[in-house]
């Protein structure tokens, strides 16, 4: 693809955007970089892009800048139904996210993962188990590091492996990924999408450009994911924690079996440090991405048996008076708590943060079955004590500090305090990662 004087637009300025940019200007295009937020807000980003020739349309879109684009590269924070995008889309403008952009430069086999919950552990994973193999790989995407920063760099690797969210599937065209990967479904972003089938329908993009010469590894004790499945073009490699497959990867005993085209290879999973049953269906998607793109068994067992699981995602804090304190700060959705309340009994739940629009009610059983105190947080407090209040002891608290003491107070020992929120932080911090440094500080001063 020759962008050499094409006239490109990037809309949206976020560490995505800035490389795009940057990467257009490299290759030659004419580049309009567009934000709504103002010169000053952005002075890091103008100072970041000075030396490239680029033209800032900022505070503000202009409309001609869309209507005569050849190609307008859209930030995965811009809602797909913007109007300035449906302007241009009937303008016939070519209209594309990232990872397409990226993904037309990009010459080594790209493994693609996405699901509502795990991506990045499993992500991170298969990175890891291609380099134990002694492939050079580059690991990108909505993981932090775009991937147009490889192509970029033009650094050649022999494999790349992608964290893929819905948002960037929105504006693909012929992305197609050599191994695409579907973890599981649930609700998510409904805040985002007009329903959840159009969440559903962003997900399963990442198999529409793939042929029977691609594999899809999907999750087949994912109901949703399955009946999906079973439509697409690729080559299936189903895993399951609960069935043997002829075809596949899936747990057996205490060993993960790989079969595929009549060999069968086994990993016994007693060393490994990633605990919990969300975590073996992690370790076969990531393991049947790596060995289907030519990893051996010797070094991804190796490697299995080193990986310790990534901070905030039902990471052990410390035990005080008898009373084990995880924090979970990365689960914002209850998928992702359904999988921490599975883990653990006598729960004192720490939840709510920012509301994002789907419904707390399939966490009904496991809340009352398993918790026996809700702690209440955040903008979405109420709407969680609506759905879920009646099933347990439930407070509310004005703080994480003070829901840190309310739980401490009404623990027993032999339980367990757990954030895990099912929301976004945004209305009482920066991000995830913050909500997890005041948890953690305020158990350390327990
Ligand atoms: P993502 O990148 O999709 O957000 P992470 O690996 O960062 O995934 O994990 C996010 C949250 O989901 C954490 O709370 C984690 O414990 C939980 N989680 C991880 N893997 C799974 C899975 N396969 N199914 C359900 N929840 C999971």
């Amino acid at each position: 693809m020759d962008l050499t004087n094409r006239h490109t637009v990037v809309m949206g300025l976020a560490r995505t955007g800035v490389a795009c940019a940057r990467f257009l200007a490299l290759r030659g295009a004419r580049v309009v970089a567009t934000d709504l937020r103002d010169a000053v807000t952005l002075a890091a980003v103008l100072n970041e892009l000075q030396e490239y020739d680029i033209r800032f349309v900022l505070g503000r879109h202009d409309e001609q800048d869309f209507l005569l684009a050849d190609l307008i590269v859209v930030s995965p924070g811009v809602p797909m139904d913007h109007p300035l995008l449906t302007a241009a889309k009937a303008a016939g403008r070519e209209i594309v996210s990232e990872i397409e952009l990226a993904a037309r430069f990009i010459d080594a086999p790209l493994v693609a993962i996405t699901g509502t919950n795990g991506k990045t552990t499993t992500t991170t994973l298969a990175g890891e188990l291609f380099t134990a193999c002694g492939f050079t790989t580059y690991v990108g995407g909505n993981i932090g590091n775009p991937l147009i920063e490889l192509p970029e760099s033009g650094t050649a690797v022999q494999r790349v492996v992608a964290e893929i969210s819905s948002f960037q599937l929105e504006w693909i065209a012929t992305f197609r990924p050599r191994v695409a990967a579907l973890l599981n479904i649930s609700e998510d972003h409904l805040d985002r999408y007009a329903g959840y089938q159009e969440y559903i329908d962003a997900k399963l993009r990442i198999f529409e450009n793939q042929t029977s010469e691609d594999y899809a590894v999907v999750n087949r004790d994912d109901d949703l994911v399955w009946q999906a499945a079973r439509s697409l073009k690729a080559r299936l490699i189903p895993f399951s924690r609960k069935r043997e497959l002829e075809e596949g990867i899936f747990c057996q005993g205490d060993e993960i079996v790989f079969r595929h085209q009549d060999a069968e290879c086994r990993f016994p999973v007693a060393g490994f440090k990633l605990q919990g049953v969300h975590n073996l269906e992690n370790i076969m998607a990531a393991l049947a991405c790596a060995l289907l793109l030519g990893c051996e068994r010797e070094p991804c067992l190796a490697l299995l048996n080193r990986f310790e699981p990534l901070h905030h995602r039902m990471e052990f804090v410390r035990e005080v008076n008898g009373v084990r304190y995880f924090e979970d700060s990365k689960a914002t959705n209850v998928g992702s708590v359904a999988k921490a309340l599975e883990s653990f009994d006598n729960i004192t739940l720490i939840a709510g943060g920012k509301d994002k629009g789907g419904s707390y009610a399939p966490l009904a059983e496991l809340v009352r079955s398993r918790v026996r105190q809700l702690v209440l947080i955040g903008e979405a407090a109420d709407r969680i004590a609506a759905e879920l209040g009646s099933l347990t002891a439930t407070c509310k608290a004005a703080s994480l500090e003070e829901a840190v003491a309310l739980a401490a107070a009404r623990s027993r020992p032999g339980g367990v305090v757990l954030l895990s929120p099912a929301c976004s932080s945004f209305d009482m911090f920066r991000d995830y990662e913050e909500r997890a440094q005041r948890f953690i500080a305020a158990v350390k001063a327990l």
